[in-house]
């Protein structure tokens, strides 16, 4: 008799860390692998935020417990940064810090889902908000996005999807996977539905400066008041300043539900690593100007490889406006090399091409998968001859 929970039995293994992982471990073997897996910078963490962390070290301020819900710094160092990119000011009890956007995703369907409650989640979705809500005994409800609408929901498919139970809508523009970003007039229609129906706006805007080719990111929050005191903001810095190993995310909103958050951190994490806390005031209120370096890479490496990508056989994609990864349909090339089933396409390309991508499937798409361009462009380049040579043999 197996001795696990329930609710482990009922959870998948996030298959973005299970790719990064297996493509790591076969790499260690000696095999030549190109892993476009992971959504995770190359970048190494600007020095300036190196420096403020060595030196809250050195000073001794990182030696100790903070507050639960963050330190104060790093609170009025979120302040600063809505002030500047979101157009408001936030007050320190608006305010919560973890450990990883990821974390406090998690920490925040803690916090509001009695069993049953339902979360509208358009799809294809991030991998770990559907497995987040089942922790929590919600139940996500999945509404489908299409390609031939660049990946968006509009207004009737989520009033078709409302339910007296619905609790949530997930919002997560620029999204992980498709790198679609909503217009203003779009958020503005979602948000008055959300206000009209009382149901809580969850924001996931940690994608917001990595927009590219002009295209605009609106934060949903900023629209009205209204939709402002509805919405639930989550942001963090692992992607912007090339620092996911420091696990560092926060949510912005509505005052009784932060503090529902906080004593959630307090009754597991205690509080975000310090250290962590005070790169992360550098990092919000630092020089920014290495982020538009690291920001002009993608962009480069999306107008790159773009089109080599829509010449490999079979594999049909939408120009993505954000993030970093490129979502292809990849129906026709299954049909083509005989397979059926996306993540065993994806098992063929790394055992054949010795290529690493992320199957769909784990994102709600059955047809697709992820290429993540938060690698160096050689590699990338190297890794669409490969596909193309996969398809062409
Ligand atoms: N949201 C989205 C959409 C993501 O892609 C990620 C990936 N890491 C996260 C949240 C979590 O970020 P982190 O925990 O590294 O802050
Ligand atoms: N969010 C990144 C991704 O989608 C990192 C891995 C994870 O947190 O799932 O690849």
């Amino acid at each position: 008799m197996t001795k696990l929970s329930q609710r482990v039995l009922n959870m998948e293994e996030s298959v973005t860390l299970a790719a990064g992982a297996k493509a790591k471990a076969l790499k260690a073997q000696g095999r030549d692998i190109l892993s476009l897996t992971l959504g995770e910078p190359d970048f190494v963490t600007p020095k300036n935020i190196q420096d403020a962390a060595i030196k809250a070290i050195s000073d001794g301020r990182a030696s100790f417990y903070t507050q639960a819900s963050g330190l104060p710094e790093m609170k009025a160092a979120v302040n600063s940064y809505f002030e500047k990119f979101y157009g408001y000011s936030v007050a320190p009890n608006q305010v919560v810090v973890g450990t990883g956007a990821k974390f406090i995703l998690y920490t925040f369907f803690m916090t509001v889902i009695n069993p049953g409650d339902e979360v509208i989640i358009p799809t294809p979705y991030w991998v770990s908000y559907a497995d987040q809500v089942k922790m929590a005994e919600g139940k996500p409800v999945f509404v489908q996005a299409t390609e031939a609408n660049h990946f968006k929901v509009m207004v009737d498919q989520l009033e078709a999807a409302r339910t007296d139970k619905t609790k949530v809508l997930l919002l997560n523009s620029p999204s992980n996977p498709t790198g679609t970003i909503y217009s203003a007039d779009e958020l503005r229609a979602i948000g008055d539905w959300a206000v009209a129906h009382d149901i809580l706006i969850l924001a996931d805007d940690i994608y917001g400066r990595l927009v590219y080719n002009g295209n605009s990111f609106t934060p949903i929050s900023s629209l009205s008041d209204d939709i402002r005191k509805q919405t639930i903001v989550i942001n963090g810095v692992s992607k912007t300043y090339a620092m996911t190993g420091w696990r560092v995310g926060f949510a912005v909103g509505d005052e009784e539900i932060i503090a529902g958050m906080a004593k959630v951190v307090s009754q597991t994490t205690s509080n975000l690593t310090a250290v962590s806390q005070y790169a992360a005031t550098e990092a919000l209120t630092g020089p920014q100007d290495s982020i538009e370096i690291m920001r002009q890479a993608f962009e480069e490496r999306l107008n790159t490889i773009y089109p080599l990508l829509c010449e490999v056989p079979g594999f049909e994609v939408v120009k993505p406006q954000g993030a970093f990864y490129l979502f292809p349909n990849v129906k026709k090339a299954m049909e083509m090399k005989g397979y059926t089933d996306v993540t065993d396409f994806t098992n063929a390309i790394l055992e054949e091409a010795e290529v690493a991508l992320v199957t769909g499937a784990g994102f709600g798409a059955p047809e697709n998968v992820r290429l993540s361009y938060a690698t160096d462009l050689d590699t990338f380049k190297e890794a669409v001859k490969r596909l193309k040579d996969f398809m062409e043999n």
